[in-house]
């Protein structure tokens, strides 16, 4: 029977809690009673965790292993996983235990109520450091404002999709894939689903601040080219401040008087130095100009769709509806 829920989860070293995740998934989501799949990614493992996998697979038909040739990342792990389910509701969820399992039963609810993302929101954790909370404050304000995504507060990755979410997210075609952005950035209707991220099981953590700081600029420049247009305003400003100073200087030559009563002169150098603002300005003008046309082939060629359709409501014909040119367009509910 082809599955309802698909659970795909990233693993990468997890073979020392890859069998206790597998039967908290089976406990967990056993009793929601529908038919069920679990797509392990292996995502270049450097120890037992394929065979621990393959051998769990042998005899648990609902576990399918797809396994890289080496180590791409977390997000190409995930990336690949959702390319393979069958299921309607896709459950994303690391494997490591810090995200629980039970926790996808609350979601599995939403979705039956009709939300199409459920996100995972993680409960007030307190003992997070000081930098750790300005960075994600500082990091969750410039998506907000640059990049114009609402990216929900306290998620990771842990959530449960719909299909047609997954399809959308499928038809991105970027390199630099930043799923939690991606997929908010899909948009349908979605809610949260509180839990507490628990410590791993086992083994350690692989992410670092630098793997974070690369996430954090796949995640800026991926969805907003304003670092690109950034010359163009400060070219702009120096430019403009020169030219203002030059009307001061020239103002000052024909109605300032010294005290003496002789006419005011500003010293020779400061005709240098409006020069060189000048000149350097609008050199960064340019240099910004050059970036506002890259940052159109820049989004020309990410090729993102122009918008996802969600429905169609009284549609025989789905492909006079603009075809594959715009969006993404769901089945035709008739
Ligand atoms: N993971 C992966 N590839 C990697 C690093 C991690 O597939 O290169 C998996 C890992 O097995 C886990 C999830 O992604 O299931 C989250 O990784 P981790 O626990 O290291 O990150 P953290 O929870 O500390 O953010
Ligand atoms: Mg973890």
């Amino acid at each position: 029977m082809a599955p309802i829920i698909s659970i795909v989860s990233p693993m990468y070293n997890e073979a020392e809690g890859i069998a206790e995740f597998v039967r908290q998934v089976h406990a967990a989501v056993d009793a929601l009673g529908v038919p069920y799949e679990l797509i392990l990614v292996n995502d270049g493992s450097k120890d037992a965790s394929l065979q621990v996998a393959a051998g769990i697979a042998a005899t648990d038909a609902t576990v399918r292993v797809v396994s890289f040739s080496r180590n791409f990342g977390h997000e190409a792990a995930s990336t690949a996983g959702l390319r393979y389910v069958r299921g309607q509701a896709i459950v994303l969820i690391d494997s490591d235990l810090q995200d629980p399992p039970a926790v996808i039963g609350p979601m599995y609810e939403k979705w039956k109520e009709g939300f199409q993302l459920v996100y995972g929101v993680r409960s007030k954790r307190n003992e997070e450091t000081v930098l750790k909370r300005l960075t994600s404050w500082l990091f969750y304000r410039l998506m907000r404002k640059l990049a114009k995504i609402d990216l929900p507060k306290d998620t990771g990755d842990f959530r449960l999709m719909d299909r047609k979410v997954v399809d959308a997210f499928n038809a991105l075609p970027e390199r630099n894939r930043f799923v939690r952005g991606m997929i908010c950035w899909t948009g349908f209707r979605a809610t949260g689903v509180p839990f507490v991220r628990a410590p791993r099981f086992a083994g350690k953590s692989n992410y670092n601040y630098v793997k974070l700081v690369k996430l954090a600029i796949d995640s800026l420049t991926g969805f907003t080219t304003a670092p690109l247009k950034i010359a163009t305003w400060l070219g702009s400003l120096l430019a403009t401040g020169a030219m203002l100073w030059t009307l001061v200087v020239i103002y000052q030559f024909f109605f300032w008087h010294n005290p003496d009563g002789t006419p005011y002169r500003q010293p020779g150098f400061t005709f240098l130095y409006i020069a060189i603002l000048m000149l350097g300005g609008v050199q960064i003008f340019l240099i910004g100009l050059v970036g506002e046309y890259l940052a159109r082939t820049y989004e020309q060629m990410q090729g993102r769709p122009l918008y996802i359709v969600d429905e169609l409501v009284n549609f025989t014909d789905t492909a006079a509806v603009g075809g594959p040119n715009g969006g993404i367009l769901p089945p035709n509910r008739g």
